[in-house]
């Protein structure tokens, strides 16, 4: 089933890249494995997918320890400092950046473990009240304090969008993403790389990817519906 959804979900993001002129190979498909076990990332595994989506760090580290270490696992949920410790080192990127304070802390940790630690800066588009990220007017800032930080690479923006019925209503939300990191991008700040733009999941990652999206992070799409009562 597992690897049945995978190649629907490829089949899709094929014709979105298709449909905005873009190349395949510029989008990568994040599978969001939250919450669902090992053995089912482990069916994904002989099919090439390697970029994992965790949003908790102590599931992240749990499936670490016990998958091939050539998956790039992502952490894509709010971080807090004092877990810090547990994934840098482990993550290849983290999508949750959200302040100056945090931003600090992972340097910090890399400092430690001698490590560059790639970063997105969580931005809430929308911004709805239930969300983590920076507003639209703090992001700029923050990436060039940020980009002072020695163990930090800042790579891009991140955003979850609001959650619709409608994908097309996302559509501007993508939109705006896009056009703060091309600003961003546009100012050559030292130490910012800007060549990543995380958004789009299951329900809109198509029109993400029409409006710009270099990364998707999918997960009801190839794993099916969570369980959260367990
Ligand atoms: C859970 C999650 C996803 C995947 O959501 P789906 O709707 O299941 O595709 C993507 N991004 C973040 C940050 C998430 O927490």
């Amino acid at each position: 089933m597992v690897a049945e959804n995978l190649r629907q979900v490829e089949e899709r993001i094929c014709q979105a890249c298709a449909r905005a002129g873009r190349s395949r190979s510029e989008v990568t498909l994040i599978a969001v494995s939250k919450t669902k076990p090992v053995s089912m990332i482990e069916e994904l595994l002989p099919l090439g997918t390697r970029d994992f989506g965790e949003n908790k760090v102590q599931e992240l580290c749990e499936k670490y320890e016990v998958l091939p270490r050539d998956i790039r696992w992502h952490l894509i949920g709010h971080l807090q400092r004092n877990k810090v410790k547990y994934v840098v080192g482990k993550a290849c990127l983290i999508h949750s950046v959200d302040s100056l304070r945090l931003a600090q802390a992972i340097s910090q940790e890399g400092e430690k473990q001698g490590v560059l630690v790639p970063v997105l800066v969580e931005v809430n588009v929308a911004g709805e009240e239930s969300k983590f990220g920076v507003t639209w007017e703090e992001t700029e800032n923050l990436v060039e304090e940020m980009a002072r930080l020695p163990h930090i690479s800042v790579r891009g923006l991140m955003t979850i969008a609001p959650f619709v019925a409608d994908p097309e209503e996302n559509r501007s939300v993508f939109g705006k993403l896009k056009k703060l990191y091309v600003d961003i991008r546009e100012k050559n700040i030292d130490n910012v790389a800007m060549n990543v733009l995380s958004m789009g999941m299951t329900n809109d990652y198509e029109v993400a990817i029409e409006e710009g999206a270099t990364m998707v992070r999918v997960g009801t799409g190839i794993f099916g519906e969570r369980n959260y009562a367990r």
